[in-house]
């Protein structure tokens, strides 16, 4: 198995994180932690040098790009305006076992009430395309958030799928907690996009979560827990981590009527193919 989305990198994490990698790999698991800024990408790196199986993502995420407090399931944290600086981010990436670029990608949860939203969203695509340039650049598949408004829920992913027409990532990525219209799935794979699917899946009542897993082609789907949030069912409400991503392993069994360890196999390869890293 493996947690392809994972911020262990994160503070929340800072106490024991060791511990948390540690019972994460005593299941098998592997884990990308995926950097949002330059500390918490530094921090990935850090990380994966440490332990076989764990490796590192590296990115600024698009909330980064303003000054915001932000309220996650309860953990509040307040945003720093970062730059994007492409030669910083470049010098990371040649890092040992980073295998991708990101997050990166649009966010208009925070931002659609803001008087300057247009030029928020400028911003992003901006920076969205740098991190397309230096994944090219680097040879790497990227890491990429959407998440629309309430008001229009699907803005983001039909506006992220124009971006990525103009410029194609080379060496393919993945939509990570997509949750857009299940009919853009064909366009994004053609784009060679991956879907990822973590607690979501086990506890969101609409069925569009699941509606996006069964318009998903099997090999194109992967696994991921984007801990500390979104915690699987029976665990709501505590802190999630990466040794929880067995739970979307067998919640995808379970609605596809197949062996948890038929679908542990498929997702781990499907990883394996995206990343170029070798986990058997
Ligand atoms: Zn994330």
């Amino acid at each position: 198995m493996i947690d392809t989305h994972a911020h262990v990198n994160f503070s929340t994490f800072k106490d024991d994180a060791d511990a948390v990698i540690q019972s994460a790999l005593d299941k098998k698991i592997a884990i990308i932690n995926v950097g949002s800024q330059i500390s918490t990408s530094r921090r990935a790196v850090e990380l994966a040098a440490k332990y076989p199986r764990v490796f590192a993502a590296i990115g600024l995420h698009p909330i980064q790009l303003q000054d915001e407090e932000v309220i996650e399931e309860g953990i509040t944290f307040t945003t720093r305006k970062e730059e994007f600086n492409y030669s910083t981010y470049k010098e990371l990436a040649k890092q040992k076992h980073v295998i991708a670029i990101g997050e990166t990608g649009l966010d208009y949860y925070h931002i659609q009430e803001r008087p300057e939203f247009k030029e928020i969203v400028e911003d992003q695509k901006k920076v969205f395309h740098q991190h397309i340039d230096l994944a090219n650049e680097m040879k790497l598949p990227m890491i990429i958030h959407t998440r629309s408004g309430k008001n229009n829920s699907d803005a983001a992913c039909i506006d992220i799928l124009s971006e990525l027409r103009k410029n194609k990532p080379k060496y393919g990525g993945v939509m990570h907690c997509y949750a857009g219209p299940p009919e853009l799935i064909k366009d994004f794979v053609a784009l060679d996009m991956y879907i990822s699917f973590n607690g979501i899946l086990t506890f969101d009542k609409t069925g569009l979560i699941e509606k996006i897993l069964f318009s998903t082609p099997e090999d194109r789907i992967l696994t991921e827990t984007d801990c500390p949030y979104l915690t699987p069912a029976p665990y709501r409400g505590k802190r999630n981590e990466p040794a929880y991503v067995d739970f979307v392993v067998s919640k995808i069994a379970e609605l596809k009527n197949r062996e948890f360890a038929e679908i542990d196999l498929l997702t781990t390869r499907n990883a394996e193919r995206l990343f170029h890293i070798a986990l058997q």
